[in-house]
C-alpha cells in the first residue's frame, strides 16, 4: 500500500520547523513572519531591573538619571517625558533640567560639568537635537564617560570597539536583546546592517561582530543592495527610508530588525506601502499619518521573524537607557570601591 503524500500545509510546517532557526506558530499561515514583540521584551527587562534596583536600594543606593531638555521641541518633550516616567516606574531617581532654547554652548558645558560632579547622578542624558547655536559634539564629549548612558561618547565607542565592558548605545543594545531573547542564532550568521550612523549602524555592526556574526555594513553608496540583503540571515535596517527594503529582497526565514521610524503623511505613499493592510490604511485615513519602518510592510510574508513598527525596536531604546543607568550605578560603585581599597 502506498503511503499518502503529506498535505501542503504539513510539508510547509515541517520545513519551517526543520529549516528555520525559529519555529512558526501553527496558527499562522505558512511563511508569515514571527513577530518580535519589543513591548514583551521591555516588560521582561523591567521585571529584571526592578529586582536589581531593589537590591541596590537595600544597600542604600538609588541609581539616578539626569535629563537635559533644551528648548521646547514637542517630540523631544515627549521622549524625555517617557524617559522620566520609566525612571519613576522602576524606582530610579530622576532630575529634569530645562535650559532655554537660547542657551549657549558655554552654559551647556557648565551644566554638564555640574552634573558630572554630582555624586547622586549615575546617568546624564542630553536630549538631541540641541539648538543650532550649541556645539553638540563638544557638549556630548563633555559628559563623564562613566555617566554616558546614551553610549555616544568616543570613550564608550572605543570600549565597544575593543570589546571592553562599558555603556553601549541604547538602540543597538536593544536590537541585540531582541535577537537574543528570541533565540535567533547570531554566531556564524550572515548579518547585514543597513546604515552606518554613529548611534545605530556602527555600534550595531560591532555588537553583531562581537557575537560572532559575519557582518556587512551597507550605506547610501552600496552597490546591488538587494543582492547583499538576499544573502543575510539577519538584517538590521537603520536608514530612515520608509519601506525601502522590499519583501522580495529577504532570504526566506531571515530575521529582520527594523529600526526605522518614519512618519508617512503622503496619502499616495501610504496607499502604496499599506495596500495589503486595510486596517492600517483605514487608521491612516482617519489620522493623516502612519509610522512605517525601513522595511516594506509586505516583508511579514517573506521574513522568518520581524520586529513591528511601532512596537518593535522603539520600546527597547528607553528600556536600554534604564538598563544603562543601573549598569552605570553598578560600575561607578565598583570603581569607587576598588579606588578605596587601593
Ligand atoms: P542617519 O544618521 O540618517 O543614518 C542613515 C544611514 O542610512 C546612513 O548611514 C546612510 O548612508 C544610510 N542610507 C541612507 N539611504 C540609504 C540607502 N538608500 N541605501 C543604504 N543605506 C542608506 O539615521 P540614524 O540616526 O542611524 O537612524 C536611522 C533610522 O532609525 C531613522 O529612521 C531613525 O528614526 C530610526 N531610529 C529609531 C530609533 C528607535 O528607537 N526606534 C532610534 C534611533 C534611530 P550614508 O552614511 O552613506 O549617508
Amino acid at each position: 500500500m502506498r503511503a499518502r503524500a503529506p498535505s501542503a500545509t504539513f510539508q510547509c510546517l515541517f520545513l519551517a520547523y526543520a529549516i528555520l532557526p525559529f519555529p512558526l506558530s501553527e496558527s499562522e499561515p505558512c511563511m508569515t513572519a514571527r513577530v518580535l514583540d519589543g513591548l514583551k521584551i521591555r516588560d521582561q527587562i523591567f521585571v529584571e531591573l526592578k529586582d536589581e534596583i531593589s537590591h541596590l536600594h537595600a544597600q542604600g543606593i538609588r541609581p539616578g538619571l539626569a535629563a537635559v531638555l533644551v528648548g521646547e521641541n514637542p517630540a523631544s518633550q515627549l521622549y524625555v517625558k517617557s524617559k522620566i516616567a520609566a525612571c519613576e516606574q522602576l524606582g530610579l531617581a530622576s532630575w529634569l533640567h530645562t535650559p532655554l532654547a537660547a542657551s549657549t554652548t558655554e552654559y551647556m558645558l557648565k551644566l554638564v560639568d555640574d552634573l558630572n560632579r554630582d555624586d547622586n547622578i549615575d546617568g546624564i542624558l542630553v536630549q538631541l537635537p540641541l539648538p543650532k547655536q550649541v556645539d553638540t559634539k563638544r557638549v556630548l564629549e563633555a559628559v563623564d564617560p562613566a555617566k554616558d548612558v546614551d553610549g555616544f561618547h568616543p570613550v564608550s565607542l572605543g570600549k565597544l570597539v575593543s570589546g571592553r565592558e562599558g555603556l553601549v548605545a541604547c538602540t543597538p543594545a536593544g536590537c541585540m536583546e531582541i535577537l537574543r531573547r528570541n533565540n535567533i542564532p547570531i554566531e556564524g550568521a550572515n548579518a547585514v546592517v543597513l546604515g552606518r550612523s554613529d548611534i545605530v549602524g556602527k555600534p550595531m555592526a560591532l555588537l553583531l561582530m562581537h557575537a560572532n556574526a559575519t557582518v556587512t555594513i551597507c550605506h547610501s553608496k552600496t552597490r546591488d543592495l538587494p543582492d547583499v540583503v538576499r544573502r543575510a540571515d539577519i538584517v538590521v535596517a537603520a536608514m530612515g527610508k520608509a519601506g525601502h527594503v522590499q519583501a522580495d529582497w529577504l532570504k526566506s526565514g531571515s530575521a529582520v530588525i527594523d529600526v526605522g521610524t518614519n512618519k508617512v503623511t503622503d496619502a499616495a505613499e501610504a496607499e502604496s506601502l499599506l495596500k495589503n493592510f486595510p486596517q492600517r490604511l483605514a487608521k491612516f485615513r482617519e489620522k493623516g499619518s502612519v509610522l512605517v519602518g525601513d522595511v516594506h510592510p509586505d516583508a511579514i510574508n517573506t521574513a522568518g521573524a520581524l520586529t513591528p513598527v511601532p512596537g518593535g525596536v522603539g520600546p527597547m531604546t528607553i528600556t536600554m537607557l534604564m538598563s544603562n543607568t543601573v549598569k552605570a550605578a553598578r560600575l561607578r560603585r565598583a570603581r569607587g570601591a576598588l579606588g578605596a581599597s587601593l
